[in-house]
């Protein structure tokens, strides 16, 4: 009997329907490996490179996120990027992007996240281009030299691995690296989705005495108050505008005082504005959730200023900050149930799934591949 040709979600054309197409898989190259994808995650950032928000080749062999079983190793892959032995069958992940290591970005600034020539699984890499495997949408992904490859650890399912997939390692770089965080800081984090809620969780983990989340709809900030994501919320169906909210929030905190740190992960720009006012005077704000571009809103620079406010911006993650979210995987599900706001979807219900994710009736959504040939 032949053997079935993987299925991959490709996107031909901007605004488009997402479709499955047949591509053959093949050996990989040294130093890569082919992967049967068991979960390739949803990402806010996939709704906007559908809808034409960031610049993308077609036709896009989609998914960025995704974890599966290695099924064939290229010749000299030995161990995942700590060293890890790697078998046929291991579980794996992979950071999605592959820096160049040779740029300005990358060698002087040693900054991988700003490198312009990165390769993105999923993002950047055309369904048509050898070996067409490129995305994490798909039965089966070709990954290849130079990627970060990184074993599961034994104590962590797939599911909790995708639940935080591109958001867990954005917060590592953003919160964990940029933000002083201390035992018996006030946090408020805007916006519950995904990256909320993994910047919620990293600041707990770092110590914060009060995270306080700042979103909606009502649903989601119950939902984060149950996995022990925040310490409490303001929702902004019952608090619609913004000094309401301000005013919910600093009665929230000690003394009616504003937060020490403001994570916005709201991705709405009259958020960068409401941020300013959360903090306290020599607080830190960090804009993390702007990650496409929405246009200008107007703020009040002054209140920087008067306020003496630290103030970071964060892109992306470098494959460095995968590795460290993977690490700090085992802790992190022991202290919140991470599976529990992932939805899951057949390959098959693609578009439905990219709907939901759109209209936010899901928090996080992902998909599974029919293959069944479990290791
Ligand atoms: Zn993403
Ligand atoms: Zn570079």
């Amino acid at each position: 009997m032949e053997k079935p040709v993987p299925k991959v979600a490709v996107l031909e054309e901007i605004n488009g329907p997402i479709t499955l197409q047949d591509f053959p898989d093949s050996q990989p190259s040294p130093g890569g490996a082919l992967v049967e994808v068991a979960l390739g995650g949803i990402c806010g950032t996939d709704v906007h490179l559908r809808t034409g928000h960031l610049n993308v080749p077609l036709p896009l062999a989609m998914g960025h996120e995704a974890v599966g079983w290695i099924r064939k190793l290229g010749d000299g892959l030995t161990t995942d990027v700590e060293g890890q032995p790697l078998a046929v069958g291991d579980r794996v992940v992979w950071a999605n992007n592959i820096p160049c290591g040779s740029c300005h970005e990358c060698l002087v600034l040693k900054e991988p996240t700003l490198c312009l020539n990165r390769k993105i699984y999923g993002i950047n890499r055309r369904a048509s281009d050898f070996p067409h495997l490129q995305g994490g949408w798909a039965e089966m992904i070709v990954l290849e030299a130079g990627t970060t490859i990184i074993k599961i650890p034994d104590s962590v399912s797939f599911e909790e691995v995708i639940t935080l997939g591109c958001a867990g390692p954005t917060a590592i770089h953003g919160v964990v690296e940029n933000l002083k965080i201390e035992p018996g800081s006030v946090v408020a984090v805007q916006g519950a989705g995904p990256v909320g809620l993994a910047s919620a969780m990293y600041a707990k983990a770092m110590g914060a005495a009060l995270v306080v989340i700042l979103g909606g709809p009502t649903s989601r900030i119950e939902m984060a108050l149950q996995i022990g994501a925040a310490d409490a919320g303001v929702d902004m169906d019952s608090y619609p505008t913004a000094p309401e909210r301000l005013d919910a929030f600093r009665q929230l905190t000690p003394h009616g005082g504003g937060a020490d740190v403001v994570i916005e992960c709201a991705g709405v720009p009259s958020a960068v504005a409401e941020s300013i006012d959360l903090a306290r005077p020599n607080g830190q704000l960090l804009v993390l959730g702007q990650y496409t571009d929405h246009g200008p809103t107007p703020i009040n620079p002054h209140l920087i200023t008067k306020k003496q406010l630290k103030v970071f911006g964060s892109w992306g993650f470098a494959p460095a900050h995968y590795v460290k979210y993977v690490k700090s995987l085992p802790q992190l599900v022991k202290n919140h149930d991470l599976a529990s706001i992932l939805s899951v979807y057949s390959l098959e219900e693609i578009n439905d799934a990219l709907a939901d994710v759109a209209s936010g009736s899901v928090t996080k959504a992902a998909l599974r591949p029919g293959t069944k040939n479990e290791a």
